[in-house]
C-alpha cells in the first residue's frame, strides 16, 4: 500500500485552459471599469493529498456546498495588490513577495493550509502575464488593475473544526475611477464607544475576512452621514489606529519645534501591517531623516515615530496650531490627505497642503510603481501574447 504524500503547492505545474470567449475590455480606470478579467487561478487543497495542480481557468462562478466552512465560520483571508502599467510601457508589481508572505500569515491565523509564498507569487505573475497585456494595454500608462488572491475553507462537514479542504484562488479586477475627495481631503469620523475594529489578541493584524464584515455597519453609517471613512480608535484613551481599511499618519510640530510624522505601532496586533505603511516609513527615514543631510532641498526633515498616540494629542496639536496634516495610506487608496475629523461631535480641522509631505510621498511612490525610477521594490511582468 502506498502512503499518500502531501503535495506542496507547485506553480510550475500550472495547467492553462484559456477562455474561448474573451470579453470586451473596459477602458482602464474609467467610470464603467468593473468586474474581473478573463481568467482566474484556482488551486484546491485537501488534508489527505495536499495541494492539487493549480489551474488557470476562464473567470466564472465557483461551486461549493452550502455547508462549506467559509460560509459559516469566516475561514477566508485575502490580499490586495495592483498591477501597474508603467510610463515606460512595462507592467510592474510592487513588493508582491510581501503580500504573499502576509497571505500566509493570514492563512495560518485561521488554520487554513500552509504553502510556500513564493509559489503564490509565481501564480500571481502568471495570471498577470496572461491577462495584463489585453486588460491593461500599453495605451494606458499610469493605470492599474487590482489583484485579489484569496484562501477559503471549503470543508463541507459543518462541524466546528479545522477545515480539511481549502481553495486558493486569484482574480484580477478592474477598478473604476470614483469621483473622490482625494485632493480636497477626506472627512473622517471617530469610531463610537463600544465599536472596536481590532483588539490585542484578536485578528486585526491579518487580512482575514472576519475583520471586514463587522465594520461595514459603522462604515455605512459614516458614509450616510457624509464621511469618507471611520477613524478607528482603541481603548479608554482613544488611541488612534487606522482609518477605514488604510493605515493612518499624522504630521505635527512637537512642542520643541520639530516636525514629527507619527503612526500607530505594530505591537498588540491592533493594525494591519500595511506594505504601503512600511514603504512610507522607509522612504521618510531614508530621504528626510533629521540625522543625515536631506535628500530633498527646501523640505524640512522629519522625525518618524511609531508609538501609541491619542485623539487628545491630535486635539491639543490643533488647539496649539501645531497640527500640520494627516493622511491615510494603502494599496487601494494610495496616499490620501485628510481634511476633517469628527471627534464625537467636536470638529478637528486638519490642514491640507500646509506641508509638502503628502505630495512628496505620492510622487515618490508613483514614480516607483509606474517605473519612472528603478527600484528593488518593483518587478517587471513579462507579457504573453494571446
Ligand atoms: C489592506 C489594509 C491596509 C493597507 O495595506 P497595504 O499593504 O498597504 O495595502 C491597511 N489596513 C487594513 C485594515 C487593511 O485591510
Amino acid at each position: 500500500m502506498t502512503v499518500p504524500t502531501s503535495q506542496p503547492l507547485d506553480a510550475s505545474k500550472l495547467e492553462i485552459n484559456l477562455t474561448s470567449t474573451p470579453r470586451d475590455v473596459p477602458i482602464p480606470g474609467s467610470k464603467t471599469a468593473s468586474g474581473c478579467t478573463d481568467h482566474m487561478i484556482v488551486a484546491d487543497w485537501t488534508a489527505e493529498e495536499g495541494w492539487a495542480t493549480p489551474q488557470l481557468l476562464p473567470y466564472g462562478p465557483m461551486e461549493m456546498m452550502p455547508s462549506a466552512s467559509v460560509l459559516h465560520y469566516s475561514t477566508s483571508c485575502f490580499e490586495g495588490l495592483k498591477l501597474y502599467r508603467g510610463h515606460d510601457g512595462n507592467l510592474r508589481l510592487f513588493r508582491p513577495e510581501a503580500n504573499c508572505a502576509r497571505l500566509l500569515r493570514s492563512t495560518q491565523r485561521i488554520s487554513l493550509p500552509d504553502f510556500d509564498p513564493n509559489q503564490v507569487h509565481q501564480l500571481i505573475r502568471k495570471l498577470c502575464e496572461i491577462d495584463g497585456p489585453r486588460w491593461l494595454s500599453k495605451d494606458y500608462p499610469g493605470k492599474f488593475l487590482y489583484i485579489r488572491p484569496t484562501v477559503i475553507g471549503t470543508d463541507s462537514s459543518l462541524g466546528f473544526h479545522v477545515p480539511r479542504s481549502a481553495r486558493l484562488f486569484i482574480i484580477i479586477c478592474c477598478w473604476p475611477t470614483i469621483q473622490s475627495t482625494a485632493d480636497s481631503g477626506m472627512r473622517l469620523t471617530v469610531s463610537q464607544e463600544g465599536s472596536v475594529r481590532a483588539w490585542p489578541g484578536g485578528t486585526g493584524a491579518t487580512k482575514v475576512g472576519a475583520n471586514y464584515g463587522p465594520t461595514l455597519q459603522p462604515h455605512g453609517k459614516a458614509t450616510s452621514a457624509g464621511f469618507n471613512q471611520v477613524l478607528w480608535v482603541f481603548g479608554k484613551d482613544h488611541q488612534v489606529t487606522e482609518s477605514g481599511s488604510s493605515n493612518f499618519f499624522v504630521v505635527w510640530e512637537t512642542t520643541d519645534g520639530r516636525v514629527e510624522i507619527i503612526t500607530c505601532p505594530l505591537e498588540n496586533d491592533l493594525i494591519l501591517p500595511g506594505i504601503t505603511r512600511q514603504s512610507i516609513l522607509a522612504l521618510l527615514r531614508d530621504r528626510l531623516n533629521v540625522e543625515t543631510p536631506a535628500l530633498v532641498d527646501s523640505v524640512k526633515p522629519v522625525t518618524v515615530v511609531e508609538r501609541a498616540y491619542t485623539m487628545g494629542e491630535i486635539q491639543a496639536a490643533e488647539r496649539e496650531n501645531r497640527l500640520l496634516g494627516a493622511f491615510a495610506v494603502g494599496t487601494a487608496y494610495f496616499v490620501t490627505p485628510v481634511s476633517y475629523i469628527d471627534y464625537h461631535g467636536e470638529d478637528i480641522h486638519v490642514p491640507v497642503g500646509r506641508v509638502p509631505y503628502v505630495e512628496l510621498l505620492q510622487e515618490w511612490l508613483s514614480d516607483i510603481k509606474y517605473g519612472r525610477v528603478e527600484s528593488e521594490w518593483t518587478e517587471v511582468v513579462e507579457e504573453v501574447k494571446n
